[in-house]
Protein backbone atom coordinates (compact mmCIF):
# COMPACT_ATOMS: atom_id res chain seq x y z
CA UNK A 1 0.00 0.00 0.00
CA UNK A 2 1.36 3.52 -1.06
CA UNK A 3 1.78 5.99 2.25
CA UNK A 4 -1.48 7.73 1.22
CA UNK A 5 -3.30 4.71 1.27
CA UNK A 6 -2.23 3.78 5.36
CA UNK A 7 -2.35 7.16 6.46
CA UNK A 8 -6.25 7.53 4.91
CA UNK A 9 -6.55 3.93 7.00
CA UNK A 10 -5.04 6.04 10.32
CA UNK A 11 -7.03 8.81 10.35
CA UNK A 12 -10.42 9.47 8.88
CA UNK A 13 -9.46 12.05 5.80
CA UNK A 14 -12.25 14.79 6.78
CA UNK A 15 -11.32 14.49 10.10
CA UNK A 16 -8.58 16.57 9.45
CA UNK A 17 -11.29 19.42 9.57
CA UNK A 18 -10.86 18.87 13.60
CA UNK A 19 -7.52 18.74 13.74
CA UNK A 20 -7.12 22.07 11.83
CA UNK A 21 -7.56 24.82 14.58
CA UNK A 22 -5.37 23.05 16.63
CA UNK A 23 -2.13 23.42 14.21
CA UNK A 24 -3.31 26.91 13.59
CA UNK A 25 -3.16 27.79 17.03
CA UNK A 26 0.24 26.36 17.13
CA UNK A 27 1.34 27.70 13.64
CA UNK A 28 2.24 24.17 12.92
CA UNK A 29 1.39 21.27 10.79
CA UNK A 30 2.30 17.47 11.52
CA UNK A 31 4.32 16.46 8.90
CA UNK A 32 2.90 12.89 8.83
CA UNK A 33 -0.88 14.49 8.61
CA UNK A 34 -0.10 16.69 6.15
CA UNK A 35 -1.29 15.19 2.89
CA UNK A 36 -4.37 15.18 4.54
CA UNK A 37 -5.17 18.70 4.43
CA UNK A 38 -5.81 17.79 1.05
CA UNK A 39 -9.12 16.60 1.79
CA UNK A 40 -9.71 20.25 3.37
CA UNK A 41 -9.10 21.85 0.15
CA UNK A 42 -4.99 23.20 1.22
CA UNK A 43 -2.16 21.82 0.52
CA UNK A 44 1.51 23.58 0.73
CA UNK A 45 2.28 25.36 -2.22
CA UNK A 46 6.03 25.22 -4.14
CA UNK A 47 8.34 25.83 -2.11
CA UNK A 48 7.08 23.70 0.81
CA UNK A 49 10.09 24.82 3.45
CA UNK A 50 8.22 27.98 2.99
CA UNK A 51 5.54 26.78 4.96
CA UNK A 52 3.20 28.89 2.49
CA UNK A 53 -0.38 26.82 1.30
CA UNK A 54 -2.64 27.11 -1.48
CA UNK A 55 -6.44 26.04 -1.15
CA UNK A 56 -9.03 25.44 -3.84
CA UNK A 57 -12.85 26.48 -3.17
CA UNK A 58 -15.83 24.66 -4.17
CA UNK A 59 -18.61 26.89 -6.11
CA UNK A 60 -21.55 24.15 -5.85
CA UNK A 61 -24.14 24.50 -8.78
CA UNK A 62 -21.02 27.36 -10.47
CA UNK A 63 -23.05 30.48 -9.13
CA UNK A 64 -22.81 32.47 -7.01
CA UNK A 65 -24.11 35.98 -5.84
CA UNK A 66 -22.34 39.00 -6.44
CA UNK A 67 -21.99 39.46 -2.28
CA UNK A 68 -19.99 35.48 -2.12
CA UNK A 69 -17.61 37.13 -4.85
CA UNK A 70 -16.88 40.12 -2.79
CA UNK A 71 -16.12 37.88 0.44
CA UNK A 72 -13.89 35.62 -2.42
CA UNK A 73 -11.98 38.72 -2.91
CA UNK A 74 -11.77 39.87 0.62
CA UNK A 75 -9.89 36.53 0.93
CA UNK A 76 -7.67 36.62 -1.31
CA UNK A 77 -7.09 40.49 -0.34
CA UNK A 78 -6.64 39.84 3.19
CA UNK A 79 -4.84 36.01 3.44
CA UNK A 80 -4.03 35.72 -0.46
CA UNK A 81 -1.42 38.74 -1.46
CA UNK A 82 -4.65 39.93 -3.79
CA UNK A 83 -4.10 36.52 -6.07
CA UNK A 84 -7.13 35.05 -7.51
CA UNK A 85 -7.70 32.09 -9.74
CA UNK A 86 -10.76 30.83 -11.46
CA UNK A 87 -10.12 26.97 -12.01
CA UNK A 88 -11.19 24.81 -14.77
CA UNK A 89 -12.99 22.46 -12.40
CA UNK A 90 -15.84 26.30 -11.77
CA UNK A 91 -13.71 26.55 -8.50
CA UNK A 92 -11.98 29.48 -6.98
CA UNK A 93 -7.65 29.27 -5.83
CA UNK A 94 -6.40 31.22 -3.72
CA UNK A 95 -2.33 31.29 -2.99
CA UNK A 96 0.11 32.29 -0.06
CA UNK A 97 -1.86 31.24 2.99
CA UNK A 98 -0.43 30.14 6.47
CA UNK A 99 -2.42 27.42 8.49
CA UNK A 100 -2.92 30.87 10.89
CA UNK A 101 -5.10 31.73 8.54
CA UNK A 102 -7.42 28.89 7.70
CA UNK A 103 -9.98 28.90 10.68
CA UNK A 104 -10.35 32.36 10.08
CA UNK A 105 -10.98 31.37 5.74
CA UNK A 106 -13.20 28.51 6.33
CA UNK A 107 -15.94 30.61 8.55
CA UNK A 108 -15.94 33.28 6.40
CA UNK A 109 -16.77 30.47 3.53
CA UNK A 110 -19.10 29.26 5.45
CA UNK A 111 -21.02 32.17 6.07
CA UNK A 112 -21.67 32.80 2.14
CA UNK A 113 -22.36 28.88 1.88
CA UNK A 114 -18.87 27.90 -0.14
CA UNK A 115 -16.54 25.05 1.31
CA UNK A 116 -13.71 23.25 0.89
CA UNK A 117 -14.68 19.76 1.28
CA UNK A 118 -12.92 17.32 -1.16
CA UNK A 119 -11.94 20.23 -3.32
CA UNK A 120 -8.48 17.86 -3.43
CA UNK A 121 -7.50 14.39 -1.88
CA UNK A 122 -8.91 10.81 -3.11
CA UNK A 123 -12.42 11.98 -2.93
CA UNK A 124 -15.29 13.54 -5.01
CA UNK A 125 -14.03 16.63 -5.99
CA UNK A 126 -16.00 19.62 -7.64
CA UNK A 127 -18.96 18.48 -9.41
CA UNK A 128 -19.03 20.56 -12.80
CA UNK A 129 -22.48 21.75 -13.48
CA UNK A 130 -23.45 22.93 -16.75
CA UNK A 131 -22.88 27.21 -16.23
CA UNK A 132 -26.12 27.49 -19.31
CA UNK A 133 -28.78 25.55 -16.77
CA UNK A 134 -31.79 27.46 -16.47
CA UNK A 135 -30.19 30.13 -19.54
CA UNK A 136 -29.97 28.67 -22.95
CA UNK A 137 -32.49 27.61 -25.13
CA UNK A 138 -30.64 24.11 -26.15
CA UNK A 139 -30.66 23.12 -22.37
CA UNK A 140 -32.69 20.18 -22.16
CA UNK A 141 -33.03 19.84 -18.56
CA UNK A 142 -32.02 22.85 -15.75
CA UNK A 143 -29.42 20.78 -13.87
CA UNK A 144 -28.47 23.13 -10.98
CA UNK A 145 -30.42 21.19 -8.33
CA UNK A 146 -29.16 17.90 -9.57
CA UNK A 147 -25.72 19.01 -9.26
CA UNK A 148 -26.93 20.38 -5.76
CA UNK A 149 -28.07 17.51 -4.61
CA UNK A 150 -25.28 15.41 -6.04
CA UNK A 151 -22.74 17.68 -4.44
CA UNK A 152 -24.95 17.28 -0.96
CA UNK A 153 -24.69 13.68 -1.22
CA UNK A 154 -21.48 13.17 -2.27
CA UNK A 155 -18.91 15.65 -1.50
CA UNK A 156 -17.33 15.61 2.04
CA UNK A 157 -19.79 12.33 2.22
CA UNK A 158 -17.68 9.84 4.80
CA UNK A 159 -18.88 6.72 2.53
CA UNK A 160 -17.00 8.61 0.04
CA UNK A 161 -13.94 9.80 1.52
CA UNK A 162 -11.26 7.33 0.80
CA UNK A 163 -11.81 6.18 -2.77
CA UNK A 164 -8.52 4.52 -4.70
CA UNK A 165 -7.67 8.58 -6.23
CA UNK A 166 -9.63 11.36 -7.25
CA UNK A 167 -13.17 11.05 -8.47
CA UNK A 168 -15.04 13.80 -10.68
CA UNK A 169 -18.56 14.41 -11.87
CA UNK A 170 -19.84 16.74 -14.37
CA UNK A 171 -23.15 17.22 -15.36
CA UNK A 172 -24.05 18.97 -18.77
CA UNK A 173 -27.46 20.34 -20.22
CA UNK A 174 -27.08 21.08 -23.29
CA UNK A 175 -25.38 19.29 -26.92
CA UNK A 176 -22.58 22.55 -26.10
CA UNK A 177 -21.04 20.02 -23.62
CA UNK A 178 -19.79 22.50 -21.65
CA UNK A 179 -19.98 20.24 -19.07
CA UNK A 180 -16.92 18.60 -20.58
CA UNK A 181 -18.12 14.90 -19.76
CA UNK A 182 -15.67 13.13 -21.96
CA UNK A 183 -12.93 13.68 -19.23
CA UNK A 184 -14.62 13.35 -16.16
CA UNK A 185 -15.29 9.86 -13.71
CA UNK A 186 -18.88 9.87 -14.22
CA UNK A 187 -20.34 11.99 -17.27
CA UNK A 188 -24.05 12.70 -16.98
CA UNK A 189 -25.17 14.13 -20.12
CA UNK A 190 -29.02 15.38 -21.05
CA UNK A 191 -30.74 14.53 -24.10
CA UNK A 192 -33.83 13.54 -25.01
CA UNK A 193 -35.34 10.19 -26.48
CA UNK A 194 -38.58 10.06 -27.58
CA UNK A 195 -39.99 13.01 -25.78
CA UNK A 196 -38.34 12.10 -22.89
CA UNK A 197 -35.34 14.14 -21.11
CA UNK A 198 -32.70 12.06 -19.24
CA UNK A 199 -29.28 11.06 -18.98
CA UNK A 200 -26.65 9.23 -21.11
CA UNK A 201 -23.80 8.45 -18.30
CA UNK A 202 -20.16 8.04 -19.34
CA UNK A 203 -17.66 6.46 -17.56
CA UNK A 204 -13.97 6.62 -17.05
CA UNK A 205 -12.65 9.93 -18.46
CA UNK A 206 -9.54 11.03 -17.33
CA UNK A 207 -6.43 12.67 -18.64
CA UNK A 208 -3.12 12.34 -16.75
CA UNK A 209 -0.02 11.31 -18.34
CA UNK A 210 -1.88 8.23 -20.06
CA UNK A 211 -5.57 10.10 -21.33
CA UNK A 212 -9.00 7.68 -21.41
CA UNK A 213 -11.43 9.50 -22.93
CA UNK A 214 -15.02 8.29 -21.28
CA UNK A 215 -17.31 5.73 -22.62
CA UNK A 216 -21.24 5.46 -22.33
CA UNK A 217 -22.19 2.42 -19.92
CA UNK A 218 -25.05 1.79 -22.42
CA UNK A 219 -27.69 3.33 -20.07
CA UNK A 220 -30.43 6.00 -20.05
CA UNK A 221 -31.53 7.13 -16.80
CA UNK A 222 -34.61 9.34 -15.48
CA UNK A 223 -33.55 12.57 -13.84
CA UNK A 224 -34.61 10.98 -10.19
CA UNK A 225 -32.05 8.31 -10.82
CA UNK A 226 -29.03 10.56 -11.15
CA UNK A 227 -28.03 10.29 -7.63
CA UNK A 228 -28.54 7.23 -6.92
CA UNK A 229 -26.89 6.18 -10.12
CA UNK A 230 -23.97 8.34 -9.21
CA UNK A 231 -23.70 7.24 -5.68
CA UNK A 232 -23.60 3.50 -7.04
CA UNK A 233 -21.00 3.73 -9.77
CA UNK A 234 -18.71 6.10 -7.00
CA UNK A 235 -19.10 3.00 -4.74
CA UNK A 236 -18.21 0.13 -7.00
CA UNK A 237 -15.17 2.67 -7.97
CA UNK A 238 -14.88 2.46 -3.80
CA UNK A 239 -14.54 -1.28 -3.76
CA UNK A 240 -13.43 -2.17 -6.74
CA UNK A 241 -10.54 0.38 -7.93
CA UNK A 242 -7.25 -0.55 -7.62
CA UNK A 243 -5.14 1.14 -4.61
CA UNK A 244 -1.98 -0.81 -4.71
CA UNK A 245 -0.35 1.51 -7.79
CA UNK A 246 -1.74 5.64 -7.67
CA UNK A 247 -0.84 5.59 -11.13
CA UNK A 248 -3.28 3.09 -12.26
CA UNK A 249 -5.85 3.65 -9.73
CA UNK A 250 -8.13 6.19 -11.52
CA UNK A 251 -11.73 4.83 -12.46
CA UNK A 252 -10.28 4.86 -16.15
CA UNK A 253 -7.88 1.50 -15.49
CA UNK A 254 -11.00 -0.32 -14.07
CA UNK A 255 -13.13 0.57 -16.77
CA UNK A 256 -10.50 -0.24 -19.36
CA UNK A 257 -10.01 -3.99 -17.46
CA UNK A 258 -13.31 -4.49 -17.06
CA UNK A 259 -15.17 -2.89 -19.69
CA UNK A 260 -18.42 -0.38 -19.42
CA UNK A 261 -20.94 -3.98 -19.43
CA UNK A 262 -19.10 -5.63 -17.44
CA UNK A 263 -18.45 -2.73 -14.89
CA UNK A 264 -22.60 -1.47 -15.39
CA UNK A 265 -23.41 -5.08 -14.07
CA UNK A 266 -21.72 -4.77 -10.96
CA UNK A 267 -23.27 -1.16 -10.53
CA UNK A 268 -27.08 -2.69 -11.30
CA UNK A 269 -26.19 -6.19 -9.49
CA UNK A 270 -24.13 -5.14 -6.14
CA UNK A 271 -25.13 -1.96 -5.86
CA UNK A 272 -28.29 -0.27 -7.31
CA UNK A 273 -30.03 -3.83 -6.87
CA UNK A 274 -32.24 -3.35 -10.40
CA UNK A 275 -31.33 -2.62 -14.14
CA UNK A 276 -31.11 0.22 -15.61
CA UNK A 277 -32.87 0.63 -19.66
CA UNK A 278 -30.39 0.44 -21.89
CA UNK A 279 -29.15 3.82 -23.42
CA UNK A 280 -29.70 5.14 -27.02
CA UNK A 281 -28.22 3.52 -30.02
CA UNK A 282 -26.36 6.56 -31.10
CA UNK A 283 -24.67 9.52 -28.72
CA UNK A 284 -25.81 12.81 -28.58
CA UNK A 285 -24.99 15.56 -31.44
CA UNK A 286 -21.49 17.04 -30.87
CA UNK A 287 -20.87 20.65 -30.89
CA UNK A 288 -18.25 23.02 -28.72
CA UNK A 289 -15.34 21.27 -26.65
CA UNK A 290 -14.62 24.89 -25.80
CA UNK A 291 -16.11 27.83 -23.90
CA UNK A 292 -19.47 28.95 -24.75
CA UNK A 293 -18.01 31.85 -25.80
CA UNK A 294 -19.23 35.83 -26.07
CA UNK A 295 -22.66 37.13 -25.78
CA UNK A 296 -25.70 34.68 -26.12
CA UNK A 297 -29.46 35.10 -25.62
CA UNK A 298 -30.92 33.34 -22.87
CA UNK A 299 -34.58 31.49 -23.63
CA UNK A 300 -36.35 34.39 -21.55
CA UNK A 301 -34.88 37.25 -23.95
CA UNK A 302 -32.56 38.07 -21.71
CA UNK A 303 -28.38 37.67 -22.36
CA UNK A 304 -25.68 35.76 -20.64
CA UNK A 305 -22.11 37.15 -21.36
CA UNK A 306 -19.39 35.22 -20.85
CA UNK A 307 -16.53 37.33 -19.96
CA UNK A 308 -12.79 36.15 -20.63
CA UNK A 309 -10.04 35.67 -17.88
CA UNK A 310 -6.09 35.17 -18.84
CA UNK A 311 -5.64 31.78 -17.60
CA UNK A 312 -8.20 32.50 -15.16
CA UNK A 313 -6.36 34.86 -12.69
CA UNK A 314 -8.46 37.94 -11.27
CA UNK A 315 -7.43 40.02 -8.47
CA UNK A 316 -9.81 41.51 -5.55
CA UNK A 317 -10.49 44.70 -7.10
CA UNK A 318 -11.88 43.28 -11.06
CA UNK A 319 -13.57 40.43 -8.97
CA UNK A 320 -15.24 43.30 -6.87
CA UNK A 321 -15.86 45.24 -10.06
CA UNK A 322 -17.34 41.90 -11.69
CA UNK A 323 -19.70 41.52 -8.49
CA UNK A 324 -20.86 45.64 -8.72
CA UNK A 325 -21.46 44.61 -12.86
CA UNK A 326 -23.84 41.90 -11.71
CA UNK A 327 -25.93 43.55 -9.80
CA UNK A 328 -25.83 46.57 -12.20
CA UNK A 329 -26.46 44.80 -15.61
CA UNK A 330 -28.06 41.54 -14.43
CA UNK A 331 -29.68 40.47 -11.09
CA UNK A 332 -27.03 40.24 -9.05
CA UNK A 333 -25.53 36.47 -10.10
CA UNK A 334 -22.78 34.93 -11.68
CA UNK A 335 -21.14 31.65 -12.82
CA UNK A 336 -17.68 30.13 -13.04
CA UNK A 337 -17.13 27.60 -16.26
CA UNK A 338 -15.31 24.84 -16.67
CA UNK A 339 -12.71 27.05 -19.32
CA UNK A 340 -11.36 29.28 -16.56
CA UNK A 341 -13.73 32.09 -16.95
CA UNK A 342 -16.81 33.11 -15.92
CA UNK A 343 -20.34 34.68 -17.07
CA UNK A 344 -22.73 37.33 -15.97
CA UNK A 345 -26.44 36.36 -16.67
CA UNK A 346 -29.43 38.14 -17.13
CA UNK A 347 -28.55 41.14 -19.08
CA UNK A 348 -31.28 42.82 -21.30
CA UNK A 349 -30.28 43.30 -25.13
CA UNK A 350 -29.53 47.18 -24.87
CA UNK A 351 -27.65 47.02 -21.76
CA UNK A 352 -25.26 44.26 -23.67
CA UNK A 353 -22.61 46.94 -24.96
CA UNK A 354 -22.12 49.32 -21.88
CA UNK A 355 -21.62 45.89 -19.45
CA UNK A 356 -18.80 44.85 -22.57
CA UNK A 357 -17.79 48.16 -22.89
CA UNK A 358 -17.26 48.37 -19.17
CA UNK A 359 -15.63 44.53 -19.02
CA UNK A 360 -13.02 45.67 -21.56
CA UNK A 361 -11.86 48.40 -19.13
CA UNK A 362 -10.79 45.58 -16.81
CA UNK A 363 -9.65 43.58 -19.25
CA UNK A 364 -12.33 40.79 -19.03
CA UNK A 365 -14.10 41.73 -22.27
CA UNK A 366 -15.93 38.41 -23.72
CA UNK A 367 -13.51 37.17 -26.38
CA UNK A 368 -14.05 34.23 -29.14
CA UNK A 369 -10.48 34.08 -29.85
CA UNK A 370 -7.11 33.08 -27.67
CA UNK A 371 -7.82 35.29 -24.03
CA UNK A 372 -11.21 33.25 -23.86
CA UNK A 373 -9.95 30.25 -25.55
CA UNK A 374 -6.76 29.39 -23.59
CA UNK A 375 -6.28 28.11 -20.48
CA UNK A 376 -2.82 27.36 -18.23
CA UNK A 377 -2.50 25.15 -14.90
CA UNK A 378 -0.73 26.59 -11.82
CA UNK A 379 2.91 25.37 -12.96
CA UNK A 380 6.19 26.36 -10.70
CA UNK A 381 5.14 29.65 -9.67
CA UNK A 382 3.27 27.40 -7.40
CA UNK A 383 2.92 23.68 -8.07
CA UNK A 384 5.64 21.11 -6.21
CA UNK A 385 5.15 18.85 -9.14
CA UNK A 386 5.64 21.42 -12.18
CA UNK A 387 8.48 21.62 -14.28
CA UNK A 388 7.47 24.49 -16.47
CA UNK A 389 6.30 28.47 -16.05
CA UNK A 390 2.33 28.29 -16.73
CA UNK A 391 0.53 31.38 -16.28
CA UNK A 392 2.92 34.20 -16.76
CA UNK A 393 4.50 32.94 -19.74
CA UNK A 394 1.06 32.04 -21.49
CA UNK A 395 -0.33 35.76 -20.68
CA UNK A 396 2.48 36.82 -22.34
CA UNK A 397 1.69 34.88 -25.38
CA UNK A 398 -1.78 36.05 -25.90
CA UNK A 399 -0.65 39.76 -25.19
CA UNK A 400 1.55 39.04 -28.31
CA UNK A 401 -0.63 36.90 -30.80
CA UNK A 402 -3.88 37.97 -29.59
CA UNK A 403 -3.90 41.09 -31.74
CA UNK A 404 -2.50 39.55 -34.71
CA UNK A 405 -4.88 36.79 -34.68
CA UNK A 406 -8.27 38.59 -33.62
CA UNK A 407 -9.44 37.97 -37.30
CA UNK A 408 -9.59 34.06 -36.63
CA UNK A 409 -13.54 32.93 -37.40
CA UNK A 410 -13.42 29.99 -35.10
CA UNK A 411 -12.58 29.84 -31.34
CA UNK A 412 -9.04 28.19 -31.57
CA UNK A 413 -8.54 26.14 -27.71
CA UNK A 414 -4.87 26.31 -26.22
CA UNK A 415 -4.43 24.23 -23.03
CA UNK A 416 -0.94 24.87 -21.69
CA UNK A 417 0.36 22.76 -18.72
CA UNK A 418 3.54 22.59 -16.32
CA UNK A 419 4.16 19.08 -16.44
CA UNK A 420 2.17 15.16 -17.77
CA UNK A 421 -0.20 15.69 -14.89
CA UNK A 422 -2.60 17.41 -17.26
CA UNK A 423 -4.57 19.44 -14.98
CA UNK A 424 -5.72 21.71 -17.58
CA UNK A 425 -6.26 19.11 -20.58
CA UNK A 426 -3.81 19.36 -22.91
CA UNK A 427 -4.31 16.34 -24.68
CA UNK A 428 -8.15 17.22 -25.71
CA UNK A 429 -6.97 21.00 -27.28
CA UNK A 430 -6.56 22.45 -30.97
CA UNK A 431 -2.62 23.08 -29.66
CA UNK A 432 -1.83 21.21 -26.12
CA UNK A 433 1.18 22.15 -24.57
CA UNK A 434 2.90 19.71 -21.76
CA UNK A 435 5.66 20.97 -20.22
CA UNK A 436 9.00 19.09 -19.34
CA UNK A 437 12.59 20.00 -18.71
CA UNK A 438 15.47 18.49 -21.17
CA UNK A 439 19.23 18.66 -20.07
CA UNK A 440 21.63 20.59 -22.17
CA UNK A 441 24.97 22.00 -22.41
CA UNK A 442 25.22 25.84 -22.34
CA UNK A 443 27.82 27.19 -24.34
CA UNK A 444 30.73 27.12 -21.51
CA UNK A 445 29.86 22.90 -21.61
CA UNK A 446 27.95 23.14 -18.31
CA UNK A 447 24.82 20.91 -18.18
CA UNK A 448 21.41 22.87 -17.64
CA UNK A 449 17.79 22.52 -17.64
CA UNK A 450 15.84 24.15 -20.16
CA UNK A 451 11.94 23.99 -20.03
CA UNK A 452 10.14 22.82 -23.09
CA UNK A 453 7.17 21.65 -23.58
CA UNK A 454 5.49 18.72 -25.53
CA UNK A 455 3.37 19.81 -27.90
CA UNK A 456 -0.55 17.90 -28.82
CA UNK A 457 -2.23 18.60 -31.96
CA UNK A 458 -6.22 18.76 -32.74
CA UNK A 459 -7.40 17.19 -30.22
CA UNK A 460 -11.02 17.49 -29.30
CA UNK A 461 -13.84 16.74 -27.00
CA UNK A 462 -15.82 18.58 -28.88
CA UNK A 463 -16.76 17.61 -32.39
CA UNK A 464 -13.91 14.94 -33.20
CA UNK A 465 -14.37 13.25 -30.12
CA UNK A 466 -10.35 12.27 -29.99
CA UNK A 467 -6.59 12.78 -27.99
CA UNK A 468 -4.55 15.02 -29.78
CA UNK A 469 -1.62 13.72 -31.90
CA UNK A 470 1.56 13.83 -30.01
CA UNK A 471 4.24 15.43 -32.07
CA UNK A 472 7.94 14.25 -32.26
CA UNK A 473 9.63 17.39 -31.13
CA UNK A 474 9.63 19.82 -28.69
CA UNK A 475 9.05 23.62 -28.31
CA UNK A 476 11.70 25.39 -25.94
CA UNK A 477 10.09 27.38 -23.66
CA UNK A 478 11.76 30.69 -25.22
CA UNK A 479 9.97 29.73 -28.56
CA UNK A 480 6.77 28.98 -27.09
CA UNK A 481 5.21 32.67 -28.63
CA UNK A 482 6.94 31.92 -32.23
CA UNK A 483 5.86 28.27 -32.26
CA UNK A 484 2.54 29.08 -31.90
CA UNK A 485 2.22 31.92 -34.13
CA UNK A 486 3.31 30.10 -36.52
CA UNK A 487 0.52 26.96 -35.71
CA UNK A 488 -2.07 29.93 -35.90
CA UNK A 489 -0.81 31.36 -39.46
CA UNK A 490 -0.81 28.30 -40.84
CA UNK A 491 -4.25 27.46 -39.89
CA UNK A 492 -5.00 30.83 -41.07
CA UNK A 493 -3.69 30.48 -44.13
CA UNK A 494 -5.12 27.40 -45.34
CA UNK A 495 -8.70 26.92 -43.58
CA UNK A 496 -11.76 27.64 -45.12
CA UNK A 497 -14.26 30.26 -43.88
CA UNK A 498 -15.59 28.82 -41.01
CA UNK A 499 -13.94 25.45 -40.83
CA UNK A 500 -12.22 24.75 -37.21
CA UNK A 501 -8.81 22.92 -36.35
CA UNK A 502 -10.08 20.10 -36.19
CA UNK A 503 -11.51 19.75 -38.97
FE1 LIG B 1 1.00 21.12 -11.30
FE2 LIG B 1 1.41 19.49 -13.35
FE3 LIG B 1 -1.09 19.93 -12.47
FE4 LIG B 1 0.20 21.85 -13.72
S1 LIG B 1 -0.39 19.86 -14.62
S2 LIG B 1 -0.94 22.08 -11.82
S3 LIG B 1 2.27 21.53 -13.08
S4 LIG B 1 0.55 18.92 -11.36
Amino acid sequence: MSDIETLKKELPPFEIFDLIPQYAAAGQIDPEKIDLLKWAGVYPQRPQEDGFLMMRVKVPTAELSAATLRVVAGIAEDYGRGLLDVTDRQAFQFHWLRIQDIPDILNRLETVGLHTRGACGDTVRAVIASPLAGLDARERIDVRPLAAAMEGSLSGNKEFEDLPRKFKISITATPELEGIHHINDIGFLAHEVNGEVGFDVWVGGGLGAVAHLAQRLGVFIRPDQVIEVGRAITGAYRDHGYRQNRKKSRLKYLIKDLGPARFREIVETDYLGYKLPDGPAAPVARFGGSDVLGVNPQRDGLNYVVLSTTVGRINPAKARALADLAERYGKGVLRTTAFQNMMIPHVQTEEVDALVAELALLDLAPKATLRGTTIACTGTQFCRLALTETKARVAGMIDELEPKHADLDVPFVINLTGCSNACTRYQVADLGFMGAQRIRKDESGAEIAEEVYNVHLAGSIGQAERLGAKLKGIVPATRLTEYTDKVISDFKAHKSAGESFVE
